[in-house]
């Protein structure tokens, strides 16, 4: 079974659900029938040329011979041809070659690249990061080296944090950066686990790697950032020397194993040639522009991986026959998505998947009203700000959870490789993990994102949920079940939530961040369904003939996911003492 881009489903969240169809409408001439013609063709490269590809480098892996990394057999041609029709350029500035379309759409783009194969949608992501902190931060110098290859997807680009010493803690990096005399730096060190770090689908790998130089300040405030070519780059703009740096090694892992994690090494002869992006001891803050759009982006993975799970244990559920389902009318074996159980499987994955999709489009659809001045934009820079880390780490653990079920629909068969359910669990887990553990989402929404502009931000958004509420009550369509009680009562969970971290986050930090991780899963729950009731209230209102189903699933949402937000509400309010006082022996 392999992939097929919902692409219908895509663009009516797009619109509707996450709300965008205003920005869409307001975009440099793009209008919503352009929006249509680049999910479909996107949608048909993901399906036609990437997807098909997803198992061949599940097994294929990425073989490391004499410091070189061979890509599986076809993903040159793909990345080649997937670069070469601009997908790699979709939201980048015009100026440099791109194609300067809302991020909302990208990211509906992202998540068709990674429902095709996770280890192939996360390479570019990181391109596209870093050619935005390029953009944003670099001189004019390098923007004019660098910028117009890596928005072309000519090279391709890495994010390197990480060290053996720092994970989650970035600021304990030692990575070392040395002022030449030539204005450009020398860079020595060790980074691990680095994305796409080294490969065979470009023919220069343009790193950016956070070090610290000799009289840096210790901790965050130290760090600076650098642009480091794998391969340096003559004044006219061909190919020089290789730099002193090289892959030492590739991780063997759980999943992706088509994306190669590698340790890098840099200055066996005296140290990188690298050159400063924005200020000195202001890289966190470059990095930041490439990490809260790669954070959306691993989000968009989530929710990409649990697309794929659905459809394929969907195919499953109705080919597999076993048992007579109660009441069946017809002689024998049922198909096991008549059991009760597997439907409500199967309705858990969809509606899952369809809230992780509407947070995350909306995330982008904030991050495109917040550019430019004024007041709206501002409140679209704070809307963007408070629902990224939900984005990421609610969306990613939705991909866990959804992937996991499919196994599970496919029983004994889940579990053996060829079905390839298991590659979708094994592919989502690391989601959750990388750019900032889901742990760390979730003190960044407690403890960062919350008290923005004193709660005026997260207020602003209850209220915004409160009156999808109110819209639903108000049509009093019997179909929609207990849908207004159930969202109502869990945004009333997630307001006294808040409201108790907001009261506990300077007096008794411990307590608050105890709650952390229930609190962002609330958050989600409490977003997500209301989402899917907008979607569902759009969809009436448009006479959309797919009314029915969406009401059926904003209302399955409402009734069976949204009220586990009581349990959590007081996870976060009433359980912190039996975290914080508890002894672990
Ligand atoms: C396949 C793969 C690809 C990767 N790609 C890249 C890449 O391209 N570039 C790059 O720079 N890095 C990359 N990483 C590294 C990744 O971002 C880190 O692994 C991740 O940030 C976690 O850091 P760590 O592994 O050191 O875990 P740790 O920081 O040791 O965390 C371990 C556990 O402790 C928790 N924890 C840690 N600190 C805190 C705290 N202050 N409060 C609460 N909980 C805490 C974490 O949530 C986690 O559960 C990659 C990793 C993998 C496995």
């Amino acid at each position: 079974m392999t992939y097929r881009a919902p692409v219908a489903d895509i663009a009516f969240t797009l619109k509707h659900g996450a709300g965008l169809a205003p920005t869409l409408a307001q975009g440099d001439g793009i209008g919503a029938d352009d929006v249509d013609a680049v999910l479909t063709e996107a949608g048909r490269f993901a399906t036609e040329v990437i997807a098909p590809l997803n198992s061949v480098a599940d097994r294929h892996g990425t073989p490391f011979k004499d410091g070189a990394v061979t890509t599986a057999p076809g993903w040159k041609a793909a990345y080649r041809d997937w670069a070469a029709a601009g997908w790699g350029a979709v939201s980048l500035p015009a100026q440099w070659g791109g194609q300067a379309l809302p991020h909302a759409l990208n990211a509906a783009c992202i998540e068709m690249w990674n429902s095709a194969s996770m280890a192939f949608g996360i390479g570019p992501v990181l391109t596209t990061g870093a050619a935005e902190a390029l953009a944003a931060f670099g001189s004019d110098e390098l923007k004019h080296i660098y910028l117009r290859k890596l928005v072309s997807g000519e090279w391709m680009a890495t994010m390197e944090l990480t060290e053996p010493q720092a994970g989650s803690d970035v600021g304990a990096l030692r990575t070392k950066a040395e002022r030449a005399a030539d204005g450009s730096y020398r860079i020595t060190g060790q980074k691990i686990f680095i994305t796409y770090g080294e490969h065979d689908l470009t023919d220069n790998i343009i790193h950016f790697v956070l070090a610290r130089l000799p009289d840096a300040p210790a901790g965050n405030r130290g760090i600076s950032l650098f642009l480091v070519p794998k391969v340096l780059v003559k004044a006219d703009g061909s190919l020089g020397e290789r730099n002193d740096l090289r892959a030492h090694s590739v991780e063997h892992k759980l999943g992706i194993h088509g994306s190669p994690t590698c340790t890098m090494v840099y200055g066996d002869h005296g140290g990188a040639v690298g050159y400063l992006v924005g200020e000195e001891n202001r890289g966190l803050a470059c990095m930041f522009t490439m990490m809260n759009l790669a954070r959306l982006a691993v989000g968009l993975q989530g929710v990409g991986i649990a697309e794929r799970a659905t459809q394929q244990a969907l195919q499953y559920a109705r080919e597999r026959k076993q048992g007579r389902a109660v009441g069946a009318t017809v002689q024998g074996s049922s198909a096991i998505i008549e059991h009760p159980d597997v439907k409500r499987m199967l309705l858990t994955m969809r509606a899952l998947t369809r809230a992780a999709r509407c947070i995350c489009y909306a995330t982008a659809g904030a991050i495109d009203r917040s550019h430019g001045d004024g007041d709206a934009a501002a409140a679209a820079n704070g809307r963007a700000a408070l629902l990224t880390p939900v984005a990421k780490a609610y969306s990613t653990d939705i991909g866990v959870e959804v992937a996991s079920l499919g196994v599970q629909v496919h029983g004994g068969m889940g579990y053996i490789e060829e079905t390839g359910a298991a590659q979708h669990l094994r592919d989502a887990r690391i989601a959750a993990i990388y750019e900032g553990t889901n742990g760390i989402q979730a003190l960044d929404l407690v403890s960062r994102k919350l008290p923005l502009d004193g709660g005026a931000v997260v207020r602003g958004y209850l209220d915004e949920l409160r009156r999808t509420v109110d819209a639903v009550n108000a049509v009093n369509d019997p179909a929609f079940g207990w849908t207004g009680n159930r969202l109502s009562e869990a945004v009333d969970s997630l307001d006294r939530a808040t409201t108790w971290l907001l009261a506990h986050l300077d007096n008794e930090p411990q307590a608050a961040l105890a709650g952390a991780t229930p609190y962002l899963r609330l958050f989600g729950n409490a977003a997500g369904g209301c989402m899917l009731a907008d979607e569902a209230l759009a969809a009436i209102r448009l006479a959309d003939g797919d009314g029915a189903a969406r009401i059926a699933l904003a209302r399955f949402f409402a009734e069976n996911i949204a009220v586990q937000a009581s349990g959590l509400e007081h996870s976060v309010t009433e359980g912190a003492d039996s975290v914080t006082g508890a002894a672990l022996a």
